[in-house]
């Protein structure tokens, strides 16, 4: 099973992916973890995309395109992934076809949460009251107005991408996690076969 999950910040893709991976026996694929970690870690790549996170902006394309690459070639990712926050733009979606191409796969599904936009600032504000201590830089009023303009403008063209493969299945986000799990197992169970 291989599939992406999409929304804009706040829908609940991180929260629906560690439900799905269990379910299918499969990894999830944050691409804002990962960066997050190379972030913590000090690393090369997390020095020089700190500033970038923080302030809500994308990475770019090719950085993200390069760490999934290698990513899904690991060993946990033979039984399948559920990709959380990638792809994020229209050329990183036609390199993950193509990656995947290359490798003999292809997605089984792309589900789409479909929220109320007024809902999202005080779901991240929530978050933010919850993980108190752990705070995500970008979470706070400013970088999540950009983080929204951002998915507008460069993440929604990938609603029409995907709705033109076919590969589409939109579930409504604003309903109870429970009921959002249960569509979408729906989705990829009906996949799957
Ligand atoms: P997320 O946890 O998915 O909201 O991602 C947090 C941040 O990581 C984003 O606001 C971007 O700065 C960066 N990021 C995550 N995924 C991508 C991606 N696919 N392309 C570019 N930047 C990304």
């Amino acid at each position: 099973m291989r599939l992406v999950l999409l929304g804009p910040p706040g829908a609940g893709k991180g929260t629906q992916a560690d439900r799905i991976i269990k379910r299918y026996n499969i990894v999830k694929l944050s691409t804002g973890d990962m960066l997050r970690a190379e972030v913590a870690a000090k690393s090369p790549l997390g020095q020089k995309v700190e500033d970038v996170l923080a302030r809500g902006e994308l990475v770019s394309d090719a950085t993200l395109i390069e760490m999934i690459s290698n990513r899904i070639d690991q060993a946990d990712c033979k039984n399948g992934f559920a990709l959380d926050g990638f792809p994020r733009t229209t050329p990183q979606a036609e390199a993950l076809d193509e990656m995947l191409a290359q490798r003999g796969l292809k997605l089984d599904a792309v589900v789409s949460l479909v929220v109320d936009e007024n809902a999202l600032l005080a779901r991240i504000e929530t978050r933010a009251q919850e993980n108190a201590g752990a705070v995500r830089a970008d979470d706070n009023a400013e970088a999540l107005k950009k983080r929204l303009e951002v998915y507008r403008n460069q993440t929604l063209p990938l609603i029409e991408f995907y709705s033109k493969n076919g590969k589409l299945k939109s579930v409504d986000g604003m309903a109870s996690i429970d009921d959002v799990s249960a569509s979408i197992y729906a989705i990829l169970d009906a996949v799957q076969e």
